[in-house]
């Protein structure tokens, strides 16, 4: 069978031919993989600057957004069959017996950093025709999220970070009330994602479902079909070519929450001097290295503490995020069909995936499908 991996000693990424792999545990299922998604991640893996190939292998299986078909299910196999639609999460745990978040199921919150994540570290990923996995990593999907559910995972950094945003709001100002609709969670606050990338605007759509007035500042100028997302769905697109971060802030007001979505340390720095008074700023994107820079840690502290600021980093999610991420992608599809319509670029065979990776991203998100028309 034919997957997509990188070689980071030969500095390749390539089709390459494997061997099916096969159940080998009565809990384990074997999927047939349908759509597979191309994120910044895999750019950064297909540039050799993050990623590592599992112990032993000279290369690495990329791919960890993904939607797939059970078609063969083991003995112990007992929640699904063959047929459903499953969303595999990306991270596994670790083996050590004291971590307290791997050994309760949440290796996304993992102590050692010896966990390891499909198509990423250490652990191949869903860019392939079959895969086997156990069966308490899927996600099942509704089957009419069947063209978007390859969403689900980059919107679980969304779901995930909401998460601990209301929990952090419901216990201090503005002091959200718990039996409030998710709908309405955000309303009468705003909210400021940095970044117009498929976790920026899958984020501000998550943001402007919950009620946020939502605000997306990014580099891109208009004619852009993703200012046009942005606009769609109710949110206002500002560009920092046009509007700097202080002019930004005196037309927002109090900026309640900043959801980064960019990896750049200048930029979230840059924007960290103009988060409100009890404001929360997420912090999503892993940078690669970039230059030092100057900066004025003391006001920056005097600031946090002044304005009961937090500062939140979150990274991966857990199956109460996937199962957010499927519901909203429902959501999504009934306040904004157009918009939905146009979230998927394209679906193409593997012999592209080196060019979409490593080249400008076209649209919003490019998907891998075994059999898209070569
Ligand atoms: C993936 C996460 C992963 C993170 C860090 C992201 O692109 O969506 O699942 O934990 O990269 O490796």
């Amino acid at each position: 069978m034919k997957a997509v991996a990188v070689f980071p000693g030969s500095r390749e990424v390539r089709v390459v031919e494997r061997d099916a792999p096969r159940i080998a545990q009565p809990d384990q299922v074997m999927l047939r993989m349908l759509d597979i998604g191309i994120c910044g991640t895999d750019k950064e893996i297909c540039s050799f600057e993050y990623g590592t190939p599992p112990p032993g292998d000279d290369h690495l299986v990329i791919g960890h957004e993904s939607l797939a078909e059970i078609v063969e299910a083991g003995p112990a196999a007992g929640r699904l069959r063959p047929g459903d639609l499953v969303v595999p999460s990306v991270r596994r745990p670790c083996p050590h017996p004291g971590c307290r978040a791997c050994r309760l199921g949440h290796q996304d919150y993992c102590y050692t950093g010896d966990f390891s994540e499909r198509g990423i570290k250490e652990a191949h990923g869903f860019m392939t025709e079959y895969v086997v996995e156990h069966e308490r990593y899927l996600n099942l999907v509704p089957p009419d999220l069947r063209d978007i559910a390859v969403l689900a995972e980059p919107l679980t950094i969304a779901e995930k970070a909401l998460e601990q945003i209301f929990w952090v709001m419901r216990q201090r100002p503005p002091w959200l009330d718990p039996e409030t609709p998710g709908e309405e969670r955000g309303r009468g606050l705003s909210a400021l994602v940095l970044g117009i990338g498929p976790v920026g605007l899958l984020g501000a759509m998550a943001l402007a479902s919950s009620g946020f007035t939502t605000y997306v500042y990014s580099r891109e100028l208009p004619p852009s079909p993703r200012i046009d997302l942005v606009e769609a769905i109710g949110a206002e697109y500002v560009s920092s070519q046009a509007v700097t971060f202080a002019d930004l802030a005196e037309k927002i007001g109090n900026i309640d929450l900043i959801y980064e979505a960019v990896g750049h340390s200048h930029f979230a720095l840059a924007a960290l001097r103009v988060l409100g008074t009890n404001g929360i700023f997420v912090l999503t994107g892993v940078p690669g290295l970039q230059a030092f820079v100057e900066a004025d840690p003391a006001r920056l502290m005097r600031e946090m503490v002044l304005k009961n600021q937090v500062l939140l980093g979150t990274v991966n999610a857990g199956p109460d995020a996937f199962a957010s991420a499927l519901a909203d992608l429902g959501e999504f599809r009934r306040r904004w069909p157009a918009v939905v319509r146009t979230l998927i670029a394209g679906r193409y065979p593997p012999e592209q995936a080196p060019d979409l990776i490593l080249g400008r991203p076209a649209g919003i998100k490019s998907v891998i499908a075994f059999d898209a028309p070569a």
